[in-house]
């Protein structure tokens, strides 16, 4: 495993594959190791790290509490686990619910916090995918603006499990589209975040306009 090296073939991929590589962020996410392995993410220069547990990232969270981190949450979020991540986290990835998105605001305003959030499409419509459907998050646009303390800043995916690049591309662009859209009708350009691509598929989000890039195996390997 050596991670400097997967880390900095990363950083060149986004220079090459990016229209606009300024603006891409590379997560690193974790979730298979352990803290002492997060340090040495972190002394390769990489703050943004993601976890898909809220148990688990507030254990290691505890652990590394000395160290500058900017922890993402990226995995399916219960309502009773959002009090172990509320203080620490500075994205959640994964909002697929007004009933979710109103239970952070909730948290976040009892510790005085504003929470940026992404909202999860599942653009390819695969059953064992959560997120709104491409029609069903226009419906709560209106009430998700109402929620004071969380900021709506864009939007996440995850491609379909499959070897066609033809259908992962149309699902990033999917996404590119829907983000635009949205601005236009209701955000006047205020979502600028796009996570999307992992370590199968992150060339093509590159080239489809993510802004931030979760890669966890092509790091640890
Ligand atoms: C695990 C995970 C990743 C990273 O996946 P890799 O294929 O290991 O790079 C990205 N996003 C989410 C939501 C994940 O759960």
């Amino acid at each position: 495993m050596d991670i400097k090296k997967n880390i900095s073939d990363i950083m060149d991929d986004i220079q090459k594959h990016s229209p606009s590589p300024e603006k891409v962020k590379l997560v690193a996410v974790t979730k298979y190791v352990d803290t002492e392995t997060i340090k040495e993410v972190l002394k390769c220069g990489i703050k943004d790290i993601g976890e898909n547990k809220a148990q688990v990232m507030r254990d290691k969270l505890s652990v590394l509490a000395n160290e500058s981190i900017n922890w993402h949450f990226i995995g399916h979020l219960q309502t009773n686990k959002i009090k172990y991540i509320i203080n620490d986290v500075v994205l959640i990835h994964s909002v697929y619910s007004l009933s979710l998105a109103a239970e952070i605001n909730k948290k976040a305003e009892s510790i005085g916090k504003i929470i940026d959030i992404l909202l999860e499409v599942n653009i390819s419509g695969e059953e064992s995918k959560g997120g709104y459907s491409k029609e069903t998050i226009e419906q709560d646009i209106s009430s998700l603006k109402t929620l004071k303390n969380i900021r709506v800043v864009g939007l996440m995916t995850m491609a379909p499990d499959t070897d066609d690049h033809s259908v992962i591309r149309n699902v990033f662009s999917s996404l590119r589209n829907l983000k635009d859209n949205l601005n236009k009708k209701y955000f006047e350009g205020s979502l600028t975040e796009l996570s999307m691509g992992m370590t199968s598929d992150y060339k093509i989000a590159l080239e489809e306009g993510s802004t931030i890039i979760r890669i966890g195996s092509k790091i640890f390997s």
